[in-house]
């Protein structure tokens, strides 16, 4: 049978669901896999995550595909047919069109005639940086052995279909920080009466967006979110609280940003005598490229005239692929959206369906390349 892969997108898009609540994008994704008669699904790994199993029965690499379930807590200004059903939830990271490549190239492995086993992976809860840590620890998941992995994110900004890509680290690391300041509240009349932090809090806030130019590498902090106090007029803050995203190439240059962040708070809170806590969260490794994985993508995009651009810096976002390829030879790269497509995470965004078949076709050339070079 042919599947109608846009019809499957466009169902997924208008069916998100949040990181670690994937439920009925898993259930759906099950069913949709029976069809390929894969020789195991295996359900529940990590959270919601699945993985399928097609076993040639002939001598060969296990070659692993990831695609992601999640969708975002962003609420969808689109107005088409398809739009999202559920407030305040959508698909802006273009996982639904991941997820409906990866079933593309089930319906694709069923035909083609192909050694070793491939194993497609939904791996749930990406974008709060959860999901794949959970899934490599998952017992089901160690019983699976791939020799390689590989997975690709969509890219707007670059022309429609073209690979992007760079050897050793891809994208960045990165881990929020939660800064709790705590005073006393006062009478708004007599604020020398309790202990205000806003002075504290803007301090902290200033000298963040200062502190990585003096660090040699690249280092970037977001503030993500602040609170002061509460809505009344009549009363001077008590608490504080500071939450950014501290982002560097390597663990060395985030864990200096850390040292760094940790003393201004400290300096900053003592000096005005207030208390604080500080909680790390939501940690992502760097992804770090196989270079002869790399050169598979390579080889792979010439032989069927895909366009490759190799990137001189690793981006600046994060993804959780990295649980991956810290422990099994793989790569991760970019598949062009279109240079002048919506930005992921805006509100308007939405997965160019055009680029499905390009993505199905370079997994399917890099399965061929690796039987070729074994
Ligand atoms: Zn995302
Ligand atoms: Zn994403």
């Amino acid at each position: 049978m042919n599947l109608d892969l846009i019809e499957i997108r466009k169902y997924l898009h208008r069916n998100p669901e949040l990181s670690g609540q994937e439920k009925n994008t898993s259930t759906y994704i099950v069913k949709m896999l029976k069809q390929f008669s894969p020789k195991v699904i295996i359900t529940e790994i990590g959270g919601f995550g699945i993985a399928a199993i097609f076993d040639s029965r002939r001598p060969g690499m296990t070659i692993m595909f990831r695609a992601e379930l999640d969708a975002l807590p962003i609420t969808e200004s689109n107005i088409f047919s398809y739009k999202s059903k559920v407030e305040g939830i959508s698909h802006k990271c273009g996982h639904d069109g991941h997820i409906t490549i990866l079933l593309g190239l089930a319906e694709r492995i069923k035909r083609e005639n192909f050694k070793g086993r491939i194993i497609l992976l939904f791996q749930p809860a990406e974008e709060t940086s959860k999901g794949a840590k959970r899934v490599v620890e998952d017992t089901k998941f160690k019983l699976l052995k791939p020799d390689y992995i590989f997975a690709l994110h969509n890219l707007p900004g670059f022309t429609k279909g073209t690979i992007i890509q760079r050897k050793g680290i891809y994208t960045s690391t990165s881990i929020g920080i939660i800064i709790k300041l705590k005073g006393e509240t006062s009478h708004a009349g007599h604020p020398e009466n309790g202990n205000n932090p806003a002075s504290a809090m803007t301090k902290i806030i200033n000298e963040f967006n200062n502190l990585p130019q003096n660090i040699q590498d690249f280092a970037m902090i977001t503030i993500i979110y602040a609170k002061l106090g509460e809505i009344a007029f009549g009363t001077s803050a008590g608490k504080a609280v500071i939450m950014a995203t501290f982002r560097s190439h390597t663990k060395n240059t985030l864990e200096i940003m850390q040292k760094k962040a940790i003393s201004l708070v400290k300096e900053k809170a003592e000096k005005q005598n207030l208390d604080y806590e500080i909680e790390w969260v939501e940690y992502f490794p760097e992804i770090v490229n196989d270079d002869e994985c790399v050169d598979i993508i390579k080889k792979s995009a010439e032989n069927i005239d895909n366009k490759i651009k190799f990137i001189k810096q690793p981006f600046s976002w994060t993804d959780d692929f990295s649980y991956f390829t810290q422990k099994i030879k793989g790569a991760f790269f970019g598949l062009g959206s279109g240079k002048d497509h919506r930005q992921l995470h805006n509100s308007d965004y939405d997965f160019p369906d055009e680029i499905i078949s390009d993505g199905i076709n370079i997994f399917i050339e890099i399965i061929k390349e690796i039987y070729r070079r074994q």
